[in-house]
């Protein structure tokens, strides 16, 4: 697995993760902030927001990094940079550079933005917003940028929909509850809402003068609803005409009044408290004209200027914003409309008690518990869950209904089949009774088979994300160390081939033999290092070439005593041949067999002091009444440490037992494991510390057929 695929991998997890965290959100707000929290780790951003689709305008919902004074602002779409360009055309687009950008409409507030990325937020084909990432350098962003930063998006947008239908669901249900309430604090709410409003238009426009006016439709005038300046008592007696024309200035719908660039009219009635420069934007409630914002001077001069105009056109479409919501509340829907409201609600909504009884459900709610709506109440909801689950559900209750703060909990309904639909309740508080047990509470309940789902592929993800993981580590430590022993290794023979390639040219001419044979054999180690290696590597990449025929093993072992018998010698070590007689044919490949042996004896010779003893021994044995050949080559040395004894076998291990000057790469014991397995037998190690070591090959026996076929490799 190459780094790129790693990455991508990790940005699967990425997106997964995020999808999961988001299902896990109790609520919209929750939701924004798990989401922002990702944004600016995915991509290399210095600030990222989430804006919501609100009518034409954008609100600015969350937002970190240069932007971030933006936050709470509604913009119309137009404003916001490129977003229109976005949103129409349905995918990300990334703003290189905002400065030459012909789409960049800088807005105040963004002047740091230099370059901008954006993906839009949809559901189904319905946009309900966007994610943008944003960088004070330009060019910050690639186009492969823009590929995550769709991803990221279609994750999230169906994660923050739902989040906000449980909002929805919950403040219906309340709203049901409350209608009384929400009239009663209308008129109070109405002004405390809008006079921060206007306390900004007057504070950041450097007016001295700012208005609010809204339409009162029983007189047809509007009237003042909150001024401020010191002729506010004045302003607050004004009422202008309500004649559509908005207090009889010629303000046409989305546009603007800026004396002295607009006509005569009700300005007159401004005129004669002495307010001159006006500024005034109109204020819309689905869709209508319901009132007007205005900042006014009593100087004349300019007329107020484009940073003045922006802000207010913010500031407008928020106080819109309140009106609209408010006025919602005030004219609640009458019982049927109500009705069809809470019904038509995709997510099971409900009111349960702290017993578990269901008092009312919507429809969704009784299709997810496979019963009628009218059927549903008066049952209890535990009958419907899973046992343990049941249970679970009731702590749950009570535990809100004493912390009187929110919970989350994932049941299983009941099932026949055997596959669980899994439901995940949200619980709140709707009303606190009095009475012990009387208390109400708000049951929303989703089906979340798919997340689960997608929980379980998460950690499935997640687990074989860390196998691979650990895997690569190992193979890492492997290479390095195959490096460092390796170029250690190699440069020995190397540095002693050179030295004698020297001393042929310029040394004693009676010497000229004995040089030639040391380059000789130093070349013949080097031959088998690398050929050691190349050896691993095939059997890594499984194209090592295996090719068995019917060998007499005797002979063979014989053979390679031979070779070292002067080795042996030099070395006073004694170097018996304990193999007597013929031994059963054995199925093997020859070349292979010798480099087992010789990697065996050259072991055995290198890690016994002088006057020891090297053996070699075979027999046939019957193991588990399977007919097999047993090669010994034992020692009289030095032995190998118990806890080092399976670790010898290990690429690259090198034991404790060997001297500064032992030489040798730690593959030898590697390749004759690897060797075996390929001929389908094993190899085993006896040893004890300052006694000896006997390492036993172990090869099946077979009578006829070709039993490696199956083992049998293509060559690279
Ligand atoms: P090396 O090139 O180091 O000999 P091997 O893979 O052949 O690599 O052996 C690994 C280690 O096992 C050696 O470094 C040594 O510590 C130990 N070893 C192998 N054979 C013997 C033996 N006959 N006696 C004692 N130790 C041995």
């Amino acid at each position: 697995m190459g780094t790129e695929e790693i990455e991508t991998e990790n940005l699967n997890q990425q997106l997964l993760d995020l999808a999961y965290d988001l299902g896990m959100a109790t609520d919209f707000q929750g939701a924004l902030e798990i989401l922002l929290d990702r944004l600016c780790a995915l991509l290399p951003a210095d600030g990222a927001s989430i804006m919501w689709l609100e009518g034409d305008h954008l609100e600015v919902m969350a937002q970190r990094g240069p932007t971030a004074p933006l936050r709470g602002l509604t913009l119309p779409i137009g404003q916001v940079g490129a977003a229109r360009s976005v949103l129409d055309g349905g995918r990300a687009i990334v703003v290189a550079d905002t400065v030459r950008d012909a789409r960049w409409q800088q807005i105040p507030g963004e002047e740091q933005v230099r370059s901008w990325l954006a993906a839009p937020l949809a559901v189904e084909e319905t946009n309900l917003g966007l994610l943008e990432w944003t960088a004070r350098e330009s060019a910050r962003f690639s186009q492969e940028d823009a590929t995550t930063a769709s991803r990221v998006a279609h994750y999230a947008a169906p994660a923050l929909h739902r989040s906000q239908l449980l909002d929805d669901a919950r403040r219906r249900l309340r709203d049901r509850m409350e209608p009384e309430l929400a009239t009663a604090h209308q008129t109070v709410d109405l002004r405390t809402e809008l006079e921060p409003i206007v306390a900004e238009a007057l504070e950041f426009t450097g007016a001295l003068h700012a208005f609010l006016f809204l339409h009162d439709k029983d007189i047809n005038r509007l009237r003042c609803v909150v001024a401020s300046g010191s002729k506010r008592d004045q302003i607050g007696a004004l009422a202008l005409r309500g004649d559509g024309t908005l207090g009889g200035w010629s303000v046409p719908l989305g546009g603007i009044y800026n004396w002295p660039t607009a006509g005569l009219s009700d300005r007159e009635m401004m005129g004669s408290i002495g307010l001159e420069r006006t500024l005034i934007l109109p204020l819309r409630a689905a869709g209508s004209p319901v009132g007007l914002l205005g900042v006014a001077e009593p100087r004349k001069g300019r007329a107020f200027g484009r940073d003045a105009i922006r802000l207010m056109t913010h500031l407008s479409s928020q106080a819109s914003m309140v009106i609209e919501r408010l006025q919602r509340h005030v004219t609640a829907p009458d019982s049927h409309d109500y009705k069809t409201v809470f019904h038509s609600s995709p997510l099971g909504v409900g009111l349960i008690a702290v017993s578990g009884e269901l008092k009312l459900g919507n429809l969704a709610l009784a299709a997810l518990l496979s019963r009628s709506d009218r059927t549903l109440v008066g049952r209890n909801l535990t009958e419907f869950l899973v046992p343990s689950d049941g249970r679970r559900i009731l702590r749950a209750l009570e535990e809100v209904v004493i912390t009187e703060q929110r919970r989350q909990v994932d049941v299983r309904l009941q099932s026949t089949s055997g596959e669980y639909r899994h439901v995940r309740v949200s619980l709140s508080l709707a009303e606190a009774s009095e009475e012990p047990g009387g208390d109400t509470l708000v049951a929303i309940m989703e089906d979340i088979t798919s997340l689960k789902i997608l929980e379980r592929e998460r950690v499935d993800h997640l687990r074989q994300l860390r196998e691979k993981h650990a895997q690569l580590e190992e193979l890492d430590q492997l290479k390095s160390r195959f490096v460092s022993n390796v170029s250690h290794e190699l440069r020995t023979p190397l540095a002693v081939i050179k030295l004698y390639a020297t001393l042929t040219r310029k040394g004693r001419p009676e010497k000229q033999m004995h040089y030639l044979q040391t380059i000789e054999q130093e070349t013949h180690r080097l031959e088998t290092m690398v050929e050691n290696i190349l050896d691993l590597t095939r059997m890594d990449r499984q194209s090592l070439r295996v090719s068995p025929e019917l060998l007499e093993a005797e002979e063979i072992i014989a053979q390679v005593l031979q070779v070292y018998e002067e080795t042996a010698q030099k070395r006073a070590i004694e170097l018996r041949n304990h193999v007597r007689g013929e031994l059963p044919p054995l199925w093997a490949d020859k070349n292979h067999l010798i480099q087992m042996l010789t990697n065996l004896v050259d072991n055995a010779l290198k890690y016994t002091p002088r006057g020891g003893q090297v053996w070699v021994a075979a027999r046939e044995i019957d193991v588990d009444s399977h007919q097999m050949l047993e090669i010994a080559v034992g020692d009289t040395g030095v032995g190998i440490e118990e806890d080092e004894q399976s670790k010898v076998f290990e690429r690259f291990y090198r034991g404790s037992n060997n001297t500064s000057s032992s030489t040798g790469t730690g593959l030898g014991l590697a390749i004759v494991q690897e060797l075996m397995l390929h001929h389908g037998g094993k190899v085993t190690l006896n040893s004890r510390t300052g006694e000896g070591s006997v390492f036993t090959l172990q090869f099946p026996l077979y009578d006829g057929g070709s039993p490696l076929a199956g083992a049998q490799e293509e060559d690279d």
